[in-house]
């Protein structure tokens, strides 16, 4: 007997019904468990309740919305590895940025085809797998670069590059969730920490410096326009 259970589970928090069942109807046919509801306050009782393998969460939602949500998740130490993807309407930049900054994992933007969001799905369940062993591992290769991060060096087509320390962190943040997109709030906080006062504009800065000394690895960190940075996800993984 299978058991409904050793499906992934996919907890879906969409107020607009229609979309709700189009997004049910494409997960399940992909052979996910779906749990979906109209409201925020009921999402976040079945999201402790049955602790889902992944959150589709909708940012505007009627009461409690989609941001609140997502915080409350990314505090609670029970739910934190719970992976988000925000749904957010196009063009919304602030709701992206505020939704990453609270700490979700991806998002996608309303009208969507539902492959596009099979895709992000499985790309953000398996970067949760792979976040791990990625968080364990001494080295990151891909392509032509190497981050070493015992000996903190990094190489190009076997030649070393000299990264200041700040370069380096960023780097390494960025590389070490290839696909995921980091705000600039997030890569000052986690590449140069709280103590020191640096701007938005410094983190571009020092991105810029980053790739120009990459040269041929350069095109690996892309911006995301209005909204921060993100390392190219491999081939393989996407
Ligand atoms: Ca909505």
């Amino acid at each position: 007997m299978v058991r409904d259970h050793d499906k992934p589970t996919i907890l879906v928090v969409e107020d607009e019904p229609d979309l709700r069942e189009v997004i049910r109807y494409n997960l399940e046919r992909e052979g996910y468990r779906v749990l979906a509801t109209e409201d925020g306050e009921e999402g976040l009782d079945l999201l402790r309740e049955e602790l889902p393998d992944l959150v589709l969460l909708d940012i505007m939602l009627p009461g409690l919305d989609g941001i609140e949500i997502c915080r409350s998740i990314k505090y609670d130490p029970h739910t934190r590895a719970i992976p988000v993807i925000m749904v957010t309407a196009r063009g919304d930049e602030s709701d992206i940025v505020l939704g990453l900054g609270v700490g979700a994992d991806d998002y996608i933007t309303k009208p969507f085809r539902p492959r596009e969001l099979m895709a992000r799905v499985k790309a953000v369940l398996r970067r949760g797998k792979l976040r791990d062993e990625a968080d364990a591992s001494e080295r990151i290769v891909r392509e032509r670069l190497v981050i070493d991060r015992a000996r903190h060096r990094v190489l190009v087509d076997g030649a070393e590059v000299n990264l200041t320390p700040t370069e380096f962190r960023l780097l390494e943040v960025l590389a070490s969730r290839p696909g995921r997109v980091f705000t600039r709030d997030q890569l000052i906080h986690r590449a140069m920490g709280d103590d020191v006062i640096v701007t938005q504009r410094n983190v571009d800065v020092h991105i810029r410096s980053v790739r120009k000394k990459l040269e041929g690895a350069r095109e690996l960190i892309e911006t995301i326009r209005g909204v921060g940075y993100r390392f190219l996800e491999s081939e393989e993984d996407a």
